[in-house]
């Protein structure tokens, strides 16, 4: 079991023996987080259809590798989710947000912020109270707080997570399905899981215009979401075209490359400054 500096104790099992790269990986990863600066993280806005008001943001990992340069968080989390060390690493993603959300608060900008959380994470039963212990630690109220997990994580142990999404819903934390589409949530389902929000993978968006399947599955997705009362949010939005599509859907939420890409906080202190939240 490990005890982290919130005091939560998360249970860590031992880690698999692996291929020597996904090792040096790991251990790479592990010095990382004792150290300060090599993990940070970039923020992406969500806009209103029109894109008009910034309804949130969303924040994306990033690790600048001393030797190997910017690393993708999809080369390094998925390695990360096989061992408990995704726990750790889950718990400086929120420590860094939550700071960051404080100075925005202070700055007058109580702007809702997102963090992923990965399939491991819903299967551990500490996990509500490390995220109340850091809402308290930085004074962010739980309600600017999103979470987003995929549709696999809530497959998975059904039961489990189901208890952990609760606890986490309980605090008043908000909570999103991530990559909607590529998974096998039942509509039954769905409406089970405490979600407030839902959104659309975005190999879905971006074929919506050329591909009928792909366009048919964005609209099924939005009626979906709308008929269980969750805000639809279409992600990877690149052109014009969708933009125009997904509002003759009625889709509520974009984010993507069309209106900004993922930037600093420094970077996005300006953007809310100039835009105002
Ligand atoms: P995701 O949660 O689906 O995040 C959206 C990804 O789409 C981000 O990639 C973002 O930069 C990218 N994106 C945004 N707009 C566009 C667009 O218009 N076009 C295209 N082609 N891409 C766009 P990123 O930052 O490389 O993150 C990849 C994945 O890594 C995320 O997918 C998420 O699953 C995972 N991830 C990122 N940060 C964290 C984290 O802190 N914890 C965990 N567990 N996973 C994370
Ligand atoms: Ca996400
Ligand atoms: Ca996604
Ligand atoms: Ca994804």
């Amino acid at each position: 079991a490990k005890e982290f500096k919130s005091g939560a104790v998360i249970f860590e099992p031992e880690e698999h023996v692996t291929a020597p790269s996904r090792l040096t990986v790991l251990g790479d990863l592990r010095r990382a987080l004792e150290g300060a600066g090599e993990l940070f993280l970039n923020y992406q806005p969500k806009y209103t259809l029109d894109g008009e008001r910034i309804e949130g943001l969303e924040a994306l990992l990033r690790w600048r590798h001393p030797v190997h340069g910017l690393i993708p968080p999809d080369d390094f989390i998925p390695a990360a989710e096989g061992t408990g060390i995704i726990l750790r690493l889950t718990e400086h993603v929120l420590d860094l947000a939550l700071a960051q959300m404080r100075c925005w608060m202070d700055a007058g900008h109580g702007v809702p912020v997102a963090v992923n959380l990965s399939t491991r994470c819903l299967l551990d039963v500490g996990l509500p109270e490390l995220v109340r212990r850091l809402l308290t630690a930085h004074r962010v109220p739980a309600e600017l707080l999103r979470l987003e997990v995929t549709e696999s994580a809530v497959m998975g142990d059904a039961a489990r997570s189901m208890e952990v999404l609760q606890r986490l819903h309980d605090l008043g934390v908000k909570l999103s399905i991530d990559d909607f589409g590529t998974g096998y949530t039942s509509m039954a389902h769905l409406r089970r899981l405490p979600v407030d929000e839902l959104k659309i993978d975005r190999s879905f968006v971006l074929g919506m215009i050329s591909t009928a399947h792909d366009a048919v599955l964005v609209r099924t997705a939005v009626d979906l979401g709308h008929n269980l009362g969750l805000t639809v949010v279409a992600e990877g939005v690149e052109g014009a075209e969708h933009v125009a599509a997904l509002r003759d859907l009625g889709c509520d939420i974009a984010q993507g490359y069309h209106y900004a890409r993922p930037m600093g906080g420094e970077q996005m202190s300006e953007l809310l400054d100039r835009v105002g939240t």
